[in-house]
C-alpha cells in the first residue's frame, strides 16, 4: 500500500528526516515509536503531502505522492496540481491528536461532510453510511450530538468514523489518544483494534506500548530522523537490538 524510499526533509538547516525507507503491505498495522522530536509526525505528514519532501519518493497504492515523474530521467520531479494532491489525499485517512471536528455540525453531519462535498454522494445515502460508521465506533446513540456535547474519547471516535467515510485504503494515526483523559484512552484504542482486525492498513504513531505490542504487525523505532530499528513487536519489545531502542524502551515501559 505504501512505499517510501530515501525520504528526506529539512526545516531550515535541520534535517528532520534523514533518508527513510519503509514498506507497508495491505492489511498491515505498523506502529511508529520514538522520542519527541524524532520526526514521527513529520513523516506521517509527508505521506499525504502535507509536507514537501526534499528528496526521496513516496508511493501510495502505486502512485507517486505529491509529485509527477517526467520523461525518462529519474531525477526530474514536478509537483502535482493541487487538484491531484487532493484526490490522492482522499484515500488516505488521517486522525490527529486533536479531533478537528466542525463545532457547529452534529456527529453524523461531521461524518457525512466529506462524502457529500468531496465525493458528491446523495444526502440520504451519505447519512445512512454515516450512521453505520457511527454505529461501528459505538456511537449510534450520539449521532445528533454536537462535538461540545461529546467527551474527548467520543469526539475522537467521530473523527475516526469521519476518516473512514472517505473509504481510505490507508489510515494514518498521529498519537490519537495522547490528548485524552486516561479513562477515555481505552475506548479509542478499542475502535482502532477492531479496525485493524477488519483488515485496514494502518500506520500508528503512538506512545501506547501495550497497543503496539498487541495490535502491530511491525514496529519501527525512530530517533533523530532515522529508523533505528524495525521488527515484530514481540522481538522489538523484548529483545531490542539497538542500544538507543533499549534506552528508549526503558524510559517508557
Ligand atoms: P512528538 O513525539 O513530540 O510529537 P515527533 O517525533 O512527532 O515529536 P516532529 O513533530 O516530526 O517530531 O518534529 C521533528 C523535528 O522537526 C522537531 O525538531 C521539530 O521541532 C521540527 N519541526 C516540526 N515541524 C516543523 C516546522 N513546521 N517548522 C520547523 N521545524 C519543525
Ligand atoms: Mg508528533
Amino acid at each position: 500500500v505504501l512505499r517510501a524510499r530515501g525520504v528526506r526533509k529539512k526545516f531550515g538547516d535541520i534535517e528532520v528526516l534523514r533518508g527513510i525507507d519503509l514498506e507497508v503491505r495491505p492489511g498491515e498495522v505498523l506502529c511508529v515509536i520514538g522520542p519527541s522530536g524524532s520526526g514521527k509526525s513529520t513523516l506521517l505528514r509527508c505521506f499525504n503531502h502535507l509536507e514537501r519532501i526534499d528528496a526521496g519518493r513516496i508511493w501510495v497504492n502505486g502512485e507517486l505522492i505529491g509529485y509527477e515523474q517526467h520523461g525518462a530521467s529519474e531525477g526530474t520531479l514536478r509537483e502535482r496540481r493541487p487538484r491531484d494532491v487532493r484526490r490522492q489525499r482522499e484515500r488516505i485517512g488521517m486522525v490527529f491528536q486533536r479531533f478537528h471536528l466542525f463545532p457547529h455540525r452534529t456527529a453524523v453531519q461531521n461524518v457525512m461532510e466529506g462524502p457529500v462535498t468531496v465525493k458528491g454522494l446523495k444526502w440520504a445515502h451519505a447519512q445512512r453510511q454515516a450512521s453505520e460508521l457511527l454505529d461501528r465506533v459505538g456511537l449510534a446513540d450520539r449521532a445528533d450530538h454536537y462535538p461540545a456535547q461529546l467527551s474527548g474519547g467520543q469526539q475522537q471516535r467521530v473523527a475516526i468514523a469521519r476518516a473512514l467515510a472517505m473509504e481510505p485504503t490507508l489510515m494514518l494515526f498521529d498519537e490519537p489518544t495522547s490528548a485524552l483523559d486516561p479513562e477515555l484512552v481505552g475506548e479509542v484504542l478499542g475502535v482502532m483494534r477492531d479496525l485493524a482486525r477488519s483488515g485496514m492498513t494502518m500506520i500508528v504513531v503512538t506512545h501506547e506500548m501495550g497497543f503496539a505490542r498487541e495490535v502491530a504487525d511491525r514496529v519501527i523505532f525512530m530517533d533523530e530522523g532515522a529508523v533505528v530499528e524495525a521488527g515484530r513487536p514481540d522481538e522489538l519489545f523484548t529483545q531490542p537490538r539497538h542500544e538507543r531502542t533499549q534506552a528508549f524502551l526503558s524510559t517508557v515501559l
